[in-house]
């Protein structure tokens, strides 16, 4: 796996970590419905440069997708995946299942933790797998509201990163993507602020930074999630410590989804 990089080309010897946006579709769109969708927005996204973009519809419209991405810069992610390779495990789908296919796949998503009982011990084998296979893992983590109240949001979201990562060799670390996604923001338009985002996603990193090193903690690109939109993502990106956004909603909507990608890279642009 390459590392997601631009260099600064200035001589400044650091690098700069590169924007990257998900679009999780969710369970929305049949494959005739994907396939209208990305093709309403691919000619917009294939023209940007200096973020990565990445679509995550449903598993069956996945290979019709592709078909369309192909001969573009637009990545393809799963939403979840199972750990073991093959077997009896009725409707679950295989890291070989999606090896070829997806370049990113989404694990531990709250609706996973929340509706399927997914707990950090499974996020932390799917993570495992997905590397295994060259999948790139966008593992996601985030309090609920209740934990927010509480003053439990740093204890949390700290435990859900250190175990999601748990035993996974830091040569791995930088192709990792972790999404900050508060349950609270998830679906419900009332996003986080910047600065709330930006102080969990310091934490995240702080937090990889002790269980690896500093290098490879500033490496690793950090997501904010939870009612993206065009008019907010500039907030987020603004920060120092968020790179990118992981978009539910307003991904189901080619400009809107087209106009976040653009203010992204006019914000990660000037950073
Ligand atoms: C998500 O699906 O991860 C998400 C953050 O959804 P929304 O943008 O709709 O809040």
């Amino acid at each position: 796996m390459t590392t997601p990089f631009i260099n600064r080309g200035n001589g400044n010897s650091g690098f700069k970590r590169l924007p990257i946006i998900a679009g999780n579709w969710k369970m929305n769109k049949t494959v005739d419905e994907s396939l209208l969708l990305v093709d309403e927005m691919i000619d917009d996204l294939d023209a940007i440069e200096g973020v990565e973009i990445v679509l995550c519809p449903p598993f069956v419209a996945l290979y019709s997708v592709l078909d369309l991405l192909e001969d573009t810069g637009v990545g393809l992610g799963a939403q979840n995946m199972y750990h073991q390779n093959s077997g009896a495990y009725t409707g679950e789908i295989s890291p070989l299942m999606l090896r070829e296919i997806c370049d990113y796949v989404i694990l531990g998503h709250s609706e996973r933790r929340t509706y399927f009982g997914e707990t950090n011990e499974l996020v932390n084998l799917k993570v495992k797998a997905a590397l295994k296979h060259d999948i790139r893992p966008i593992m996601a983590v985030g309090e609920n509201l209740a934990q927010r109240q509480a003053e439990e949001t740093s204890a949390f979201v700290t435990a859900q990163v250190r175990e999601g990562l748990a035993g996974i060799d830091i040569a791995d670390i930088p192709t990792i993507v972790l999404a900050y996604e508060p349950i609270w923001a998830i679906g419900t338009g009332l996003a986080a602020t910047g600065a709330m985002a930006q102080e969990v996603c310091a934490l995240i990193r702080q937090t990889v930074a002790e269980l690896y090193t500093q290098e490879v903690a500033e490496q690793v690109r950090i997501q904010y999630g939870g009612s993206v939109t065009a008019k907010n993502i500039e907030e987020f990106m603004s920060q120092p410590d968020i790179d990118g956004g992981l978009v539910g909603g307003a991904s189901l909507n080619a400009d809107d989804f087209i106009q976040i990608v653009v203010k992204t890279l006019e914000v990660s642009s000037k950073k």
